[in-house]
């Protein structure tokens, strides 16, 4: 069986795809100020074009899909692109990440289509706050789409939240506290520099540590095994039902275990989240003459560019002028996060 494997002899096998980078929300740690304009409809890949290419990386050894965006529910049809994937013999896991504001209506439909799961963003569940945040959302929707999805068994359902300081620090033991009656997974992803509206700042950083040590307020934390945790670092409170998972791709990355490539929705395939190093795989698609061969020498171009780690190291006393740098490239709504 083929296997993809870089440079550093990393098992890749997970591939990340943005299917659109239009978002119905305008979070503050994502979105820059203004209205960002979107990629051409034209320039995007159209469903056929992403299964070819994710029936390629399987045959190459890719097994997890996760369909994110931008918001991957605002694209028209995306049941069908479920349903599509879901076909191709190969795949172990298809999940999708999702602000949720629409996964009530949508959690049935996904699910039958063969969803394994949803990953959903949430940072506050202060009414108020949750619409400064995003801009306008509507906490309500988003409670309503987790419990739909938990009906429809799109478990575990894992909860995403990116603490800004001075913002939504002091939600995060409400947050910790959750697992204690239900089984989610709570997992917390430090503040990382993109292109956002609410720019990043070592002062709005916080760091895992200190997440966790919000999180301790909850109670203790033990560590545990999570199977299939990726990156994420998962502890317990005594008698809870759910787990706390910290991603820390700043503080303690983790690229020695990164085994992902991320496809954008213009069709650039994205060896490393903080590299601009990209590979477009459009322009083979879209020549009728390019074979799938050829296709495949791309993919594994890109795993071959995969770089051995982001070398961004907080300790680094240059860190401020690295991070400044960072935020001019692709922000999270255009890469896939
Ligand atoms: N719209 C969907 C959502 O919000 O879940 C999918 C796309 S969104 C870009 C994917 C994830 O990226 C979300 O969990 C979001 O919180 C995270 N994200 C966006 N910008 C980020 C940043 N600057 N730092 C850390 N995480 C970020
Ligand atoms: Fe949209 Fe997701 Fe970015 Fe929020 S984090 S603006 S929901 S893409």
């Amino acid at each position: 069986m083929n296997q993809l494997r870089d440079g550093f002899k990393r098992k890749i096998d997970y591939m990340r795809i943005s299917i659109t980078d239009r978002c119905n929300l305008r979070c503050i740690y994502c979105m820059p100020a203004g209205l960002p304009r979107p990629i051409q409809y034209k320039e995007i890949l159209k469903y056929e074009e992403i299964v070819r290419i994710v029936k390629i990386a399987i045959s190459s050894g890719v097994r997890k899909i996760r369909l994110t965006g931008g918001e991957p529910l605002i694209r028209r049809n995306v049941v069908n692109l479920v349903k599509m994937l879901k076909g191709i013999k190969g795949i172990e896991e298809l999940s999708l990440t999702t602000n949720g504001i629409f996964l009530a209506g949508y959690a049935e439909e996904l699910a039958g289509a063969g969803l394994d799961r949803v990953n959903i963003s949430l940072d506050s569940l202060d009414h108020e706050k949750y619409k400064t945040i995003t801009g306008g959302g509507n906490l309500d929707d988003v409670l309503k789409g987790i419990e739909a999805a938990e009906k429809q068994g799109l478990i575990p359902i894992k909860i995403n939240m990116v603490p800004v300081r001075g913002i939504n620090e002091n939600e995060i033991a409400t947050f910790a506290s959750l697992t204690y009656r239900s089984p989610y997974q709570i997992r917390f992803i430090e503040f990382m520099p993109f292109g956002s509206r609410e720019s990043w700042t070592p002062e709005r950083f916080i760091s895992m540590d200190e997440i966790k040590s919000f999180a301790e307020k909850a109670g203790v934390l033990h560590p545990v095994d999570v199977k299939k945790s990726g990156p994420a670092r998962y502890y317990k409170f005594d008698g809870a039902s759910g787990v706390l998972g910290f991603i820390s791709p700043l503080s303690n990355h983790f690229c020695d275990e990164c085994n992902r490539l991320r496809l954008t929705a213009d069709g650039k395939l994205r060896p490393c989240l903080f590299s601009e190093t990209e590979i477009d795989l459009k322009p083979a698609l879209r020549n009728r003459f390019s074979s799938d061969e050829e296709i495949e020498r791309l993919i594994n171009l890109a795993v071959q560019m995969k770089p051995r780690g982001h070398n961004i190291n907080l300790a680094d006393e240059k860190r401020t002028r690295l991070f400044s740098s960072l935020r001019n490239i692709r922000p999270m709504y255009k890469i896939g996060g």
